[in-house]
């Protein structure tokens, strides 16, 4: 998968971060044929633009920032592509696949917790939580991520499965006895 990076990028990009870059691809078969551009960006966590002409991509691209992006960032911007894909295929049947990742924030939160653990390194943005699993995210990551794999499966049956994820976290910590080592389930892939 061709990665084109901008010129701004090239001057600071790490060897980590492009190895983070690739690693974290590997877990988008959907990106496999594009050619993604990989922006700097200082202002936000990341940001993603999918750019269509008559019609037809004609570019994805990502920016990120270089110091402390987290597996957790790049999955968010590459699940943004893949949500600006759908939203500009025009076969018809984007509302009625359900195969495809709906549009907004805090959906984009749930598909890239739920695409792999790999993601699951930092607390995500938009998903609303109590403060003490932002806090103490690596022994609820691991939970989280199920829950979000329930909400998608929940979907289909109910509209209001984000607000029932975010319930359902909100609950979690009133329960400490129920939680399991987080950490147990989750082998995080931390670079050194
Ligand atoms: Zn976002």
């Amino acid at each position: 998968m061709p990665i084109r990076l901008t010129p701004q990028m090239k001057q600071r990009l790490t060897r980590r971060t492009m190895e983070m870059l690739q690693r974290s691809l590997s877990y988008f078969p959907e990106l496999t044929d594009a050619q993604i551009t990989i922006g700097y960006t200082r202002k936000h966590l990341g940001s993603a633009t999918v750019i269509y002409r008559k019609g037809v991509v004609s570019s994805l691209i990502i920016r990120l920032r270089v110091r402390k992006v987290t597996y957790q960032t790049i999955g968010h911007e590459l699940t943004h592509l893949i949500q600006g894909l759908a939203y500009g295929d025009s076969s018809g049947a984007r509302s009625a696949d359900p195969q495809k990742i709906p549009s907004g924030e805090k959906q984009c939160d749930i598909w890239t917790l739920a695409r792999d653990p790999l993601f699951c390194d930092d607390a995500p943005t938009y998903l609303k939580m109590p403060r003490i699993m932002r806090e103490h995210w690596s022994d609820y990551a691991g939970l989280v991520r199920d829950l979000c794999l329930a909400a998608i499966e929940r979907r289909h049956i109910h509209r209001q499965y984000i607000r029932w994820l975010e319930d359902e976290m909100a609950k979690m910590p009133r329960a400490p006895g129920q939680i399991t080592p987080a950490t147990a389930q989750l082998t995080l892939p931390f670079a050194t």
